[in-house]
């Protein structure tokens, strides 16, 4: 797996300015002061011309140094309760964004975003993202750190490395192209237009992960954005949105363009619904989220729930496929979304695989130990609830969320079993109606399913994925076996011959996202996701 931190030397241009002088820029701009009178001071006291020229090239788009900046709705301070037990480098105390009611959120991030798309060119919105970019890949051990204290879920590795991506590779205002029609009546442009706020509810697995790709995203299309948090991510979230609206005050930006609630419910959800001030709500969840918000009668992005299953044929290279399903299935111990959930492999090469994935490290389970684990990781579903992947209740067992996100090895070790230090996949293999196939687990446990033939693959491949239309997998060299799968399973991602993190540019080429809006059909959401179409037409006048 390439390490993106590499990445950080290529950042995001406008495609205007010249290398050294951005640089000098940015250095100027680290070091301003915050107001940009004070910015003006520093350039009158500065004897360097090619520092002054740098300065005035780095507030020119900015505010006018006679205007006074945007004055920021504050509302009474926030103390951040960041609880941690680690070292929090440069802790913040005082939260930026997080409001003690729903209602000042989001008058707050309204007027921010008036000032935003007022006073602030597309140039100003790059800047301001690329200081979002800096502060979040400065903080990732600290936010990995805090995200796993609270929520308890996935491991701290790889929890930095998402924070890197998600800071790294969400686009910014470079994937805004507009399209223009020309010809002998004129010219017409569509541009991206900004919705304005727009009202944003995050999961649990990902939750300041997606706090920092949804405002990269809202922010580049010239939105702000109001959160509702996952209330289990409350604290980690806070910190964040501080550490964002920090990063954008320090680099001129207006506050509140990205605020939160300080205690989410389910019931903080109802202003940002009912709220005219919000313009556009988007979903990270479940499926009931995003049923919820697709009653609301707003426009609604939902990216919900999968359970995507992986296919093995006969022409697969063995060794690879099964690098790649540990590495995907056990990334933060299978809380994403696309993270591979179920394999179903042809039968005559059904032990090779086997073989390679116990030669990679995984565990495999035996009869015994696999009813443990069942007895462990599932509950019966008793009151015939919907929960999880799918929106039946008739659903015989639901997953024990105390086992959610949890290491390998200390479920294994729950069950009497001493394993290995580096294992972190527990493989077995079952029926395809067993639990751990139809059910999205979240754990780093993985479900094999020998099938006779690619056709009976498929067919039990798209049940498990219960018609979600989310992620799917295959390791085959047959192109006309690659196809058939793709076009039968449709999925918003289809990944081949690699890991599913590939899906999210995690060593895959595309962007990254943490917003697969799969049920409402806009995808690997990005900036253009998050804006209006807009169509300028200049006419030719006719004589
Ligand atoms: P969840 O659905 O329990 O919660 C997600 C968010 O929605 C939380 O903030 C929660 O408070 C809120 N919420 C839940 N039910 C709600 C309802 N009925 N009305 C209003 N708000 C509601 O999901 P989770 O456990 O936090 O996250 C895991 C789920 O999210 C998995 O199913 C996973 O596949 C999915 N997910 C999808 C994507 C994607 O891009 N498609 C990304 C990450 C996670």
């Amino acid at each position: 797996m390439r390490n993106v931190e590499s990445a950080l030397e290529v950042k995001p241009s406008t495609g205007k300015e010249k290398a050294p002088m951005m640089a000098a820029a940015q250095f100027a701009v680290k070091k301003a002061v915050q107001k940009p009178q004070e910015i003006c001071e520093v350039i009158e006291k500065n004897e360097s011309q090619a520092m002054k020229a740098a300065l005035q090239f780095a507030v020119k788009k900015r505010v006018p140094c006679s205007e006074p900046a945007p004055k920021p709705i504050v509302a009474s301070p926030i103390k951040l309760s960041v609880t941690s037990h680690y070292a929090v480098k440069n802790a913040v105390t005082e939260a930026y964004g997080v409001f003690d009611s729903m209602e000042q959120a989001i008058d707050a991030g309204f007027q921010a975003q008036v000032n935003y798309v007022k006073d602030y060119k597309l140039q100003d919105r790059e800047r301001l993202i690329n200081a979002v970019r800096q502060s979040i890949v400065a903080e990732k051990e600290t936010l990995a750190k805090l995200v796993l204290e609270e929520t308890k879920l996935g491991n701290y590795q790889d929890k930095i490395l998402k924070h890197e991506l998600a800071a790294l590779k969400t686009p910014g205002v470079d994937i805004l192209k507009a399209e223009a029609f020309t010809g002998d009546d004129g010219l017409t442009i569509v541009e991206h237009a900004p919705f304005g706020l727009i009202g944003a509810v995050t999961p649990v697995t990902n939750p300041t992960e997606t706090v920092i790709n949804n405002s990269i995203s809202m922010l580049a299309g010239g939105n702000a954005v109001v959160f509702n948090v996952h209330p289990s991510s409350k604290k980690a979230c806070a910190y964040v949105v501080t550490l964002i609206n920090k990063a954008i005050k320090a680099a001129g930006g207006p506050l509140n363009l990205v605020t939160m609630v300080k205690d989410p419910t389910l019931e903080t959800l109802n202003p940002i619904m009912e709220s005219p001030k919000v313009k556009l709500l988007v979903g990270t969840g479940g499926p009931g989220l995003v049923r919820t918000l697709l009653k609301s009668g707003k426009k609604a992005i939902g990216a919900g729930a999968g359970n995507p299953p992986v296919i093995v044929d006969e022409t697969a290279d063995m060794e690879n496929a099964a690098k790649s399903i540990i590495l995907g299935a056990s990334f933060d111990n299978n809380l994403l979304c696309i993270a591979e959930k179920e394999v179903f492999v042809i039968d005559r090469v059904a032990d090779d695989l086997i073989f390679q994935l116990l030669n990679q490290g995984a565990y495999m389970l035996d009869r015994y130990q696999l009813d443990k684990i069942m007895s462990l990781t599932l509950e019966e579903n008793h009151q015939e609830e919907a929960r999880g992947c799918s929106l039946n209740p008739k659903r015989k067992y639901h997953v024990n969320k105390n086992w959610i996100g949890k290491d390998a090895k200390a479920i294994l070790s729950q069950i009497g079993v001493t394993a290995p230090a580096n294992v972190k996949l527990v493989i077995c293999e079952v029926e395809a109606e067993h639990p751990f196939v139809q059910l999205e687990q979240m754990m780093p446990i993985l479900p094999i399913v020998r099938v006779k033939d690619l056709d009976e693959a498929i067919q039990l491949a798209v049940t498990a994925e219960h018609g979600n239309r989310h992620t799917a997998i295959m390791h085959s060299k047959n192109l006309d076996n690659l196809a058939k799968f793709a076009s039968a399973i449709d999925t918003t991602i289809f990944v081949k011959n690699a890991s599913s993190l590939a899906g999210v540019g995690f060593g895959g080429e595309g962007h990254a996202t943490m917003t697969i809006a799969g049920p409402t059909g806009e995808g690997i959401t990005s900036a253009k996701t998050f804006t209006r179409q807009r169509r300028n037409v200049l006419a030719e006048v006719k004589k």
